[in-house]
C-alpha cells in the first residue's frame, strides 16, 4: 500500500517514489490523512522522523499546479540552514509538478530572492526577518496563503522570533490550513497555537523528550585539560563515516576545528559568526563527504538533516537538556543507527543529571581503554562502586577499561 492509500496527487506520488520512500514513517501515517482532510495539526515528533514529508506531501497534493494567484503555501523556519533544507526537500517532492518555490532568508543579497518571488512563486520557505523585509518592500504578499506551516516553533521562540511570526501570520488570510511543529510546547507556543489554529489535532510520535532509539549514547568522564586529547583519541579509534563535534561557544568550535585540521582531519566549522557562504560550503562539503568532521555550535543541532552521521561527539555537555536531544538527534536519523559520545568534566555533573532527568534514563559512563587518563575526581568518585564491564564495542571502540560507572553502583556521598 505504501503512500498510495492517502489520496495524494499523482505527481506528488511520483516524487515520493523517486525519493525512494516505500513505507510512510509513523508521523507521516498520522499527519497526511489529517492535512488531506483540512484539519489543523500540531506535530510533535523526534527529529529525523520524516516530518517534512508529513506536511509537504499532503499540501503539495492540494496545491495542484502552478498558477498566477501568488504564494499559496508558506513554511516558516527558524534558521537559514533549515529553510534551505526544507526548500530542497519540497523541490524534490514537487519535481513532477510545475509548482514554483522561492526560499527567503537573511545573510545573502535580495536580488535572487526578489526574482524568485516576482516570477510568481506558489510556495515560500522563509525565515521571519527577511520575509518581513520583503513584505515591507512590497516584493511579497501573503493575502493568498491557504497553507501555513510553522516549523520548529520552540526554536523560533528561543531565538526571539515569535513577535515577527505573529506579524507574518496577521498578513495571511484567516481561512487557511495551519500546522505547527515543535519538540516542546511551552506556554508561549500554547498561546500561539490558540491564536493561529482552529481546533487542531495533536500528533505525537513517541515520547517528546526521548532521543531516537537507534542511538547508543555514552559519557566519557575526563579532566578539562585532557578533553582535546581525548577527542583526538576517540577520532583515532572510532570507525566513523561522518561525525559532528558540538562545542559550547563559537570560539571553542574554531579552536577545536583548527586543532583537528592540524591533525589531518578533513574538518568544516559551522557557527553563526561565519558568513552565509562559509556556512553553506561547510554543510555542503560535509553532506558530500568532502569533510569527515563537522565542528559546530548548537545552531547546527536542530532539525538539520545531514544523512548518515555515524557519530555525534559532545565536546561540551549542553547546558539545556533539550539541546542534548537535538544534538544527538543528528545521528540515528530515519532508522539508521548512530552513536553519541559526551565528554564530561567534574563541573558538568549538574547538567548531566538534568539531561538524565529530561530523557528519563541514566547514561552509561565509559572509558577509552587505550587512553592515558590523568587523575580526575570523577573516576575517584566512581571507582569504589565500579563493577567490571564485559568487553563491549561500539563501532570498533573498546568502551571500557574494565569499569562500568553505572549510577546505581556509584558511591554515595
Ligand atoms: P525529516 O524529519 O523530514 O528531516 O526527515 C529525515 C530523513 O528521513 C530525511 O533524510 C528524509 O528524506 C528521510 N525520510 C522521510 N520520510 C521517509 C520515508 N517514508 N522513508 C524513508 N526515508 C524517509
Amino acid at each position: 500500500m505504501g503512500f498510495s492509500k492517502f489520496g495524494l496527487s499523482h505527481s506528488v506520488l511520483e516524487g515520493v517514489k523517486a525519493m525512494g520512500y516505500v513505507e510512510p514513517t509513523p508521523i507521516q501515517l498520522r499527519s497526511i490523512p489529517l492535512l488531506m482532510s483540512g484539519t489543523d495539526m500540531i506535530g510533535s515528533a523526534q527529529t529525523g522522523t520524516g516530518k517534512t514529508a508529513a506536511f509537504a506531501l499532503p499540501i503539495l497534493s492540494q496545491l495542484g499546479a502552478h498558477d498566477r494567484t501568488g504564494p499559496r503555501f508558506l513554511v516558516m523556519e527558524p534558521t537559514r540552514e533549515l529553510a534551505a533544507q526544507v526548500e530542497t526537500a519540497i523541490r524534490d517532492f514537487a519535481r513532477f509538478t510545475n509548482l514554483k518555490v522561492a526560499v527567503v532568508y537573511g545573510g545573502v543579497g535580495y536580488g535572487k530572492q526578489t526574482d524568485a518571488l516576482k516570477i510568481g512563486a506558489d510556495i515560500i520557505v522563509a525565515t521571519p526577518g527577511r520575509l518581513l523585509d520583503h513584505i515591507q518592500q512590497g516584493t511579497c504578499k501573503l493575502d493568498k496563503i491557504k497553507f501555513l506551516v510553522l516549523d520548529e516553533a520552540d526554536r523560533m521562540l528561543d531565538m526571539g522570533f515569535l513577535p515577527d511570526v505573529r506579524r507574518i501570520v496577521e498578513r495571511c488570510p484567516r481561512e487557511r490550513l495551519t500546522s505547527l511543529f515543535s519538540a516542546t510546547i511551552p506556554p508561549e507556543i500554547e498561546s500561539l497555537i490558540k491564536w493561529t489554529m482552529r481546533s487542531p489535532e495533536t500528533v505525537e510520535i513517541g515520547l517528546r523528550r526521548s532521543p531516537a532509539e537507534t542511538v547508543k549514547h555514552v559519557i566519557y568522564p575526563v579532566s578539562e585539560d585532557q578533553k582535546s586529547d581525548l577527542l583526538r583519541a576517540l577520532l583515532d579509534h572510532v570507525n566513523y563515516d561522518s561525525v559532528i563535534v558540538f562545542c559550547r561557544t563559537k570560539n571553542r568550535a574554531d579552536r577545536i576545528g583548527h586543532m583537528l585540521k592540524k591533525n589531518n582531519h578533513a574538518v568544516a566549522i559551522l557557527h553563526s559568526n561565519r558568513t552565509q557562504r562559509e556556512r553553506e560550503q561547510a554543510l555542503k562539503g560535509f553532506r558530500d563527504g568532502k569533510y569527515e568532521v563537522l565542528v559546530a555550535t548548537d545552531i547546527a543541532a536542530r532539525g538539520l538533516d545531514v544523512a548518515n552521521v555515524s557519530h555525534v561527539i559532545n565536546f561540551d555537555v549542553p547546558q539545556h537538556p533539550e539541546d542534548y536531544v537535538h544534538r544527538i538527534g543528528r545521528t540515528g536519523r530515519a532508522e539508521n543507527s548512530g552513536d553519541a559520545f559526551t565528554l564530561m568534566v567534574a563541573e558538568d555533573a549538574t547538567h548531566v543529571h538534568a539531561i538524565e532527568r529530561f530523557i528519563g534514563k541514566k547514561i552509561e559512563h565509559v572509558k577509552l581503554e587505550t587512553f592515558e587518563y590523568k587523575y580526575t575526581a570523577l573516576f575517584e568518585d566512581a571507582k569504589p562502586g565500579a563493577v567490571p564491564m564485559h568487553e563491549k564495542r561500539v563501532r570498533g571502540v573498546r568502551l571500557s577499561g574494565g569499569y562500568y560507572f553505572g549510577p546505581s553502583k556509584r558511591k554515595k556521598r
